[in-house]
């Protein structure tokens, strides 16, 4: 299929702003997709090469790119720097220079997307001495067979800035439409994609082999699966309500989650929360999991918590200073880390994921052999209520968030916030009612003080039903100044000219900048109340929100739920 084939439904998904508009460009355009190009047109959708987890890193500067497109153009770099000086775009002025392409003795047709694929994976591979050029040359090669509108994208691509506003879900409902005829169906989607979140392995399996294929999908080792979430309630008596009898808690630790895998042949990779893979931040955590952990192959999770000399626990902050690319063998002992195993998701060839809470401790317990940066999560198993609060008031004394209350016959609902975990944490008990992790969609200019940078960010929460974002919040207390002063710097790369499709804000929250939904904070807040200017769960906001810190852990679908909002309201 040719490139420019996509390159015209960009065009299409870059005018909308609309979401069901855009799951029925997408759907329409899916159908007319080759089955050998499904996987990779997916990918592209995303503005990705490869799923998530397998971080594809391009490694091209803007420096680069604009080197690329001087050479594909035959004009000089001096040139093209001033285009991208009027145009202030790598995309607008790879389109500029290629529009008037030089000749070329040999015709060199056009782009594939299959070509574009090959070329951009060879790009990938390069590293070393010498390779800079060669990424260059690689590049090159497809500005050449591109047209100028498919400069344009592509330069976006290996940049990593393209923003159609498409998300992960937004894929899956359209290929849900495509290829089953029926939006509903997209919850046999959801199902696979929750055990293998990889869009190019779901449209490729629905594509070939339909719904039935889809369900022959199993666990994977070394492909993430999508973690399993808790539930919030507000009383005590609420959590022996869905959970009655004998029931387990664990410590809610304030640290990063993990899901580590080890295969067969004894490599450990490490993902984080939204399913990144992060083996390279942790060499010191592969090291214990590979001497600790008695087993062939496995799949845990665990909390990843910052640790001083004397073993006790840090705060998030402090952990957060290990998300690092260099100097990583400085900060493994400035910043030592503990990881609290909680789960078990497979076993040596077995699948856990439907199996019993009780049955996988149980096997947890068999398998580690706990020591100071590698242990298991603290519990007890009871039907007291005062048993659980004494618990609970103990892992407050740990510094702890709060506690997490499972259910002993529950099963690992992957990508799911099922009743089989509950949390109960420690702002319930204080006046503010919880912590919100929102994602940032716009911002307001300050004035005053806060003259010259954004004085308030506007939040939103996730709709899943609608797969959109709503907004719930104006949030300015809490950033400090030099929070703002770096806001720019963090957000503006995610900023877009018109409202992002998957957005719903009323007039009266229109922001002075629009941003792709990728940003989250945690917020806490004091009440939730009505109100005719926020579209969350049609019209609830937060009182009094206050920002904590950036969760770059997370992102955007992984926001606070609007359902779960709704939920908090009507308690
Ligand atoms: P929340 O992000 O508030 O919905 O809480 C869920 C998060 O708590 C999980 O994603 C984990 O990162 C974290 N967590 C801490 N301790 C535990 C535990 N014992 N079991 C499960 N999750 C835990």
């Amino acid at each position: 299929m040719d490139f420019d084939k996509l390159v015209d439904v960009y065009e299409e998904l870059e005018k909308t702003s609309s979401g069901n508009q855009m799951r029925e460009i997408l759907s329409d355009f899916f159908k007319t997709v080759p089955k050998d190009d499904i996987a990779l047109v997916s990918y592209l959708t995303l503005g990705q090469i490869s799923s998530e987890f397998e971080s594809a890193v391009l490694g091209l500067a803007e420096k680069t790119v604009l080197k690329a497109i001087a050479s594909a153009g035959a004009i000089s770099i001096k040139k093209v720097k001033e285009i991208m000086h009027s145009k202030g775009d790598v995309g607008l002025t790879a389109e500029k220079v290629l529009q008037k392409k030089p000749q070329t003795l040999i015709p060199i047709g056009k782009l594939t997307i299959h070509d574009l694929f090959d070329t951009l994976h060879k790009i990938v591979k390069l590293s070393g001495t010498g390779s800079q050029d060669k990424k260059t040359q690689l590049l090159v090669s497809v500005l050449q067979k591109a047209s100028s509108k498919g400069a344009k994208y592509l330069s976006r691509i290996v940049l990593g800035t393209l923003r159609m506003g498409a998300g992960d879900m937004t894929v899956i409902d359209s290929l849900a439409i495509a290829f089953t005829g029926e939006k509903k169906n997209k919850e046999h989607l959801e199902r696979a994609y929750n055990i293998c979140p990889d869009v190019g392995v779901i449209a490729e399996t629905l594509a070939r082999d339909g719904l039935k294929g889809l369900e022959k999908i199993q666990v994977h080792v070394s492909r993430p699966i999508k973690m399993m979430l808790a539930q919030r309630v507000k009383e005590w008596e609420e959590v022996v309500k869905k959970i009655p009898g004998t029931l387990a808690a664990e410590g809610k630790y304030d640290g990063e989650r993990v899901q580590a895998h080890k295969t067969k042949s004894g490599e450990i990779m490490l993902f984080s929360r939204r399913l990144e893979n992060i083996t390279d931040q942790f060499p010191d955590l592969v090291e214990y999991i590979q001497k600790q952990i008695n087993a062939k192959e496995f799949i845990i999770e665990a909390e990843i918590l910052a640790i001083d000399k004397e073993g006790k626990h840090l705060p998030f902050q402090t952990l957060m200073q290990r998300r690092r690319k260099y100097d990583i063998e400085e900060y493994i002992k400035k910043i030592p880390v503990q990881a609290k195993i909680f789960e078990l998701l497979y076993l040596d060839g077995k699948s856990y994921l439907n199996e019993s809470y009780k049955e996988r401790i149980k096997q947890i317990e068999k398998i580690v052999k706990k020591g100071k940066h590698l242990t298991t999560a603290d519990r007890i198993i009871t039907d007291d209520v005062e048993e659980l609060k004494k618990f609970f008031s103990e892992m407050l004394d740990d510094k702890q968030e709060g506690i997490m209350i499972k259910s002993l016959e529950g099963v690992y609902q992957a990508g799911t916030r099922g009743w089989n975990w509950i949390k109960w944490k420690k702002d319930y008990s204080q006046d503010m009612i919880d912590t919100f992790d929102l994602v940032v969609i716009g911002a307001f200019y300050g004035r005053g003080k806060r003259h010259g940078t954004y004085g308030a960010l506007l939040c939103a929460t996730y709709n899943t039903k609608n797969d959109t974002f709503e907004t719930i919040c104006k949030l300015g207390t809490g950033l400090t100044d030099e929070m703002l002063a770096s806001l720019p710097g963090k957000l503006d790369g995610d900023k877009v000219k018109i409202k992002p499709a998957r957005v719903i804000a009323k007039k009266e929250m229109e922001p002075d900048v629009w941003f792709t939904p990728t940003i989250i904070v945690e917020v806490l807040a004091a009440e939730i109340t009505k109100s005719p200017f926020h579209s969350c769960a049609s019209g609830l906001a937060l009182r009094f929100p206050r920002f904590l810190h950036f969760r770059d852990d997370k992102k955007a679908e992984q926001a606070t739920t609007s359902e779960e909002v709704k939920d908090m309201f009507e308690k």
